[in-house]
């Protein structure tokens, strides 16, 4: 296993703590055959909150199984070097037999060379009474730059995942400046309002969460956001029965349930003073593992290419219900929108619409 020091993107540039941190600690391979060769996986943003939860969930197996090895590329910029060095330590000291080696740097194209997946949670987060829009010029143009460097040195079957905000927005743009990786490589995070919407659904039946499946996100992940009981099914009861039919008020459905999620991180940022880390590292690992390794009989909820299913516009990174399945997603076909629905997809598609030019505008300059 090889802890490097920060900002190393030569051997040569190690410096004395990092020779302290550099374990000299048996192979993966050595201590178990049967494990497959290590990937590698980027999270950036890696000094940051979200990511404090999130790498050990995926240096533990939570994400890519118990028997797939990670070598853990850590991506944040030049300042928070010292900030992430700390983190290399800590999982270092975390003894996780998973963790094949941490390189943690501040060159995107270092950070992103032969990745097999991406974690894309850097940027500036939302802060209290703070619009996603604002955001939107700040973030925008660090999703090009990677983007770009996604482009030149990522694994061509690279799965991208955005979770800085704005984060349809910011996978679009990043979709849009790396041409030679499919855009369907490329997702934005909506799992965290899903399981969001799962959890209330779960405590309004008073049933455990996992017995709610199929509530899905349409849209962006912004307050625009579409949270949709209709489809969704409950074990309950010793049966299955739909949430509508099991919850039997339809008021509640249509009103206090869909603001809560909506305005759920707004909430978390109002109690917390800072914006959802566990929650969304939880989500964005939900997000990837199904992603590699299938959804099996539940839909999940990811901002992908818009094919213009459900009337919505086209390309825009916009969130669907999916099934996933041999590394692929694929939207659940055949839903029933009814008028109510129709209204609150096209809202928050034109938001999309609106948000892509915006961003666009930005990475013209
Ligand atoms: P944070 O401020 O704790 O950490 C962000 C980190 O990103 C910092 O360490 C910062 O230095 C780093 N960073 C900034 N620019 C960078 C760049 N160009 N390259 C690499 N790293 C860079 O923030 P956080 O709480 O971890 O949140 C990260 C992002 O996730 C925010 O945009 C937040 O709004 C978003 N978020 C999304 C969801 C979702 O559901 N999609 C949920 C919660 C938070």
């Amino acid at each position: 296993m090889s802890f490097l020091c920060c900002g190393s993107s030569d051997s040569k540039d190690l410096d004395t703590t990092a020779v302290n941190v550099t374990r000299k600690v048996e192979t993966v391979k050595s201590t178990n055959v049967t494990m497959a060769a290590p990937i590698k996986v980027v999270v950036t943003g890696a000094a940051g909150q979200i990511a404090y939860s999130l790498l050990y969930q995926v240096a533990s197996g939570a994400v890519f199984g118990p028997e797939q090895p990670v070598y853990l590329h850590l991506l944040d910029i030049a300042p928070m070097m010292g900030v992430l060095e700390g983190v290399v330590m800590e999982l270092a000291d975390c003894a996780l037999p998973l963790l094949a080696g941490v390189l943690p740097t501040a060159n995107p194209e270092e950070a992103f060379k032969d990745v097999a997946a991406a974690f894309l949670v850097g940027a500036m987060p939302r802060r209290e009474g703070m619009e996603r829009k604002d955001l939107l010029s700040a973030n925008v143009r660090i999703f090009k730059e990677q983007g770009q460097a996604l482009d030149k040195v990522a694994r061509k079957d690279v799965k991208v995942l955005v979770v800085g905000n704005p984060a349809n927005t910011n996978a679009f743009i990043c979709a849009k400046y790396a041409p030679s990786i499919p855009k369907e490589n490329f997702s934005a995070m909506t799992r965290l309002d899903q399981n969001r919407a799962q959890s209330q659904l779960a405590t309004k039946l008073g049933v455990p969460v996992q017995n709610v499946k199929n509530v899905i996100i349409w849209g962006n992940h912004s307050s625009t956001q579409f949270p949709d009981a209709s489809n969704s099914v409950v074990k309950i009861g010793g049966g299955e029965k739909p949430v509508p039919a099991a919850i039997n008020d339809d008021n509640y459905l249509k009103t206090t349930f869909v603001s809560t999620v909506q305005k759920r991180g707004a909430a978390v940022i109002a109690a917390r003073k800072m914006s959802s880390a566990l929650s969304a590292a939880k989500a964005a690992s939900d997000h990837m593992r199904d992603w590699f390794l299938g959804s099996g009989d539940r839909w999940v909820s990811m901002g992908v290419i818009s094919d213009g299913s459900y009337g919505t516009p086209r390309d825009i990174v916009y969130s669907f219900p999916v099934t996933t399945s041999n590394g692929k997603w694929k939207i659940v076909e055949g839903l029933t929108i009814s008028d109510f629905a129709r209204e609150k997809l096209d809202l928050t598609g034109k938001e999309l619409v609106e948000e892509k030019q915006d961003a666009l505008d930005v990475c013209k300059d």
